[in-house]
């Protein structure tokens, strides 16, 4: 097991309390206060009207319903991201159209959502819906994006499973399009073990994703159903955690922010290796620390980095592997392509966890900065079985001498 992970759940004894007060009440299913309280607290931090369910995916997939995807219908969607971002379109019979990302945001780049949205029109297949992924913490460009949405008439959803508590012009992330989504997924930012929110502009829709969510049984006590329905209720105890982790939501995010500023400044000037980049338009929570090697400039390449780092216990990830490259979603039409495959080549994330500890974030830096500093001592110096370059000088003019 390793050591020191990537992205943990940090609870405390508030989470611990609500838990118990849900196991007091009895209400430990579907209903209860803990939800109702747990709903009312996150939709008075995001300002939009919310319901809690059972995943960040369960959210995508509900959204979607909402706005009209079903069988026959496309929709776009960054390429990259995490698989969950893309797998609801699927589900509901419909066909994602990747766009690639902006290597200034790494999310999704506005032009070639553009040009996408021109294309697909031009042969006359206007997609349902589009999916913008706001990437580990950080907001895509989200004026532009919903201009050009806009333009074409196509709503979007915001998948801001990575990205609760990041502003974009000062607004939270997943409130500025139609519908949105957050995870509590055991790596996120808070976690609630496994859960996830949908919040939409129109309450009604909250309304109709929350019915969906509890198989759309209709009111009375007969079992009578009208539409297709899910079970996708986040349980009452799962939201007394997520009560208690909404309570600290600033302090973790400002945890997280602290980590990645750690690493940030041990790397300052260290050739090769760069930060995410910082949108200048919004709040970064750094969910994740996330870099580039660059090989050339740093002497080792990401994979040494990562294996320096898994030789000392120490788990850290390249970023997610573009859709296009997986065999799953490769045959889907895309718009680029080429970003996100560099993005995902070059990059790493490194443990951010928001109790991660000193002494063990020390111990990353120096394993990093140890790999790329060895690697550019080997590239400046001969290898010390190469001949040194004066006798391979002499060498080689008394092997041409030699020959006829
Ligand atoms: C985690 C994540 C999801 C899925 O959330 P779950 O709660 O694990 O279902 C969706 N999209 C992105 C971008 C994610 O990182």
């Amino acid at each position: 097991m390793p050591r020191v992970y990537l992205s943990v759940p940090h609870l405390g004894e508030r989470e611990e309390r609500y838990v118990r007060e849900a196991f007091a009440s009895n209400w430990i299913t579907s209903a209860g206060p803990q939800l109702e309280a747990f709903e009312r607290a996150f939709a008075a931090r995001v300002g939009r009207p919310a319901v809690a369910l059972a995943s960040g995916t369960a959210a995508l997939h509900l959204g979607l319903r909402l706005l009209g995807v079903g069988p026959g219908t496309e929709v776009i969607v960054s390429d990259l991201t995490f698989v969950a971002s893309v797998n609801p379109i699927r589900y509901l019979g419909a066909s994602p159209v990747l766009v690639d990302a902006d290597p200034a945001t790494w999310t999704m780049d506005p032009a070639r959502l553009a040009e996408a949205l021109e294309d697909r029109a031009k042969r006359g297949r206007r997609p349902r819906a589009v999916v913008v992924v706001h990437l580990f913490g950080q907001c895509a460009d989200l004026d532009p994006i919903l201009e050009i949405c806009r333009r074409h008439g196509i709503p979007v959803l915001e998948d801001a499973a990575e990205a609760l508590g990041s502003l974009y012009h000062g607004r939270p992330a997943g409130t500025l399009g139609d519908v949105g989504a957050f995870s509590f997924n055991g790596n996120k930012i808070i976690t609630t073990s496994g859960g996830g929110m949908l919040v939409a502009s129109r309450p009604e829709w909250v309304e109709r994703a929350r019915h969906w969510s509890t198989q759309a049984r209709e009111p009375g006590a007969a079992y009578h159903h009208l539409e297709l329905g899910y079970n996708y209720r986040l349980s009452n105890v799962l939201a007394a955690i997520g009560r208690g982790q909404l309570e600290v939501l600033d302090e973790r995010i400002a945890q997280r922010r602290a980590v990645e500023r750690c690493y940030r400044e041990a790397f300052a000037g260290v050739p090769g290796l760069s930060p995410m980049p910082e949108a200048p338009y919004g709040f970064h929570t750094h969910w994740l620390s996330c870099f580039l090697v660059d090989e050339d400039a740093a002497g080792a390449s990401r994979d040494d980095v990562l294996r320096a780092l898994a030789a000392r216990e120490i788990e850290a990830r390249p970023l997610w592997k573009p859709m296009h490259l997986q065999p799953l979603h490769a045959g889907c039409p895309r718009y680029g392509g080429e970003v996100a495959e560099e993005l995902f080549e070059r990059g790493l994330c490194l443990p951010s966890s928001s109790s991660l500890a000193p002494e063990d974030q020390a111990e990353v830096i120096d394993t990093v900065l140890r790999v790329l500093r060895a690697g550019r001592t080997r590239r400046a110096a001969p290898a010390a079985d190469a001949v040194p370059g004066d006798q391979r000088m002499a060498a080689g003019e008394t092997a041409t001498g030699g020959q006829p």
